[in-house]
């Protein structure tokens, strides 16, 4: 018997280990939910039964950054609390992604003042901006569904020791 006969009707797939992984990894982003002011409240209906994180598997808010995929940051932040973004951030696993949520998270808004960063990126890599203030919850959703794109074209790490 043929090993291609052997294998017929035995359930098999061939694939490459990029694929598979990156498949895994767009399919079960855990955010960080980094919720600073009032764009928290949209990022809360984003993970709620309306708008059905779960269809992309971000339905599990993790409060651990150990357990953390994505890191959403909503609202406007202070230099102060930067420093601990900061470190939470560092706490998270590679590979790892982060959202701006919001006019303020994304660029100060309308906070142009001495105390408020403006921009998030000034100390985090930010994978993706929303526009809006707040932004609607789909938005949320959209921009997880970017980063899932720029997943699924990443190569995996080989680490040799
Ligand atoms: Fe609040 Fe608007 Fe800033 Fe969001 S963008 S934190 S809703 S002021």
């Amino acid at each position: 018997m043929s090993l291609e006969n052997s294998l017929n009707n035995q359930g098999y797939l061939t694939t490459s280990l990029d694929f598979l992984t990156n498949w895994a990894r767009a399919n079960a982003m855990w955010p960080m939910p980094m919720g600073l002011a009032c764009c928290a409240i949209e990022m809360m209906a984003f993970a709620g039964p309306k708008y059905d994180a779960s269809r992309f598997g971000s339905e599990v808010m993790r409060f651990s950054p150990r357990q953390s995929d994505v890191m959403i940051v909503a609202g406007w932040c202070t230099y102060k609390m930067s420093h601990a973004i900061r470190r939470i951030w560092d706490q998270m696993p590679d590979p790892k992604w982060c959202i701006a949520m919001g006019a303020c998270a994304s660029t100060g808004g309308m906070h142009r003042c001495y105390g408020v960063v403006q921009g998030v990126d000034n100390f985090l890599p930010v994978d993706v901006y929303i526009s809006g203030c707040p932004p609607r919850p789909d938005a949320v959703l959209n921009a997880l569904m970017q980063i899932q794109e720029k997943v699924k074209t990443e190569h995996s790490t080989v680490y040799d020791g």
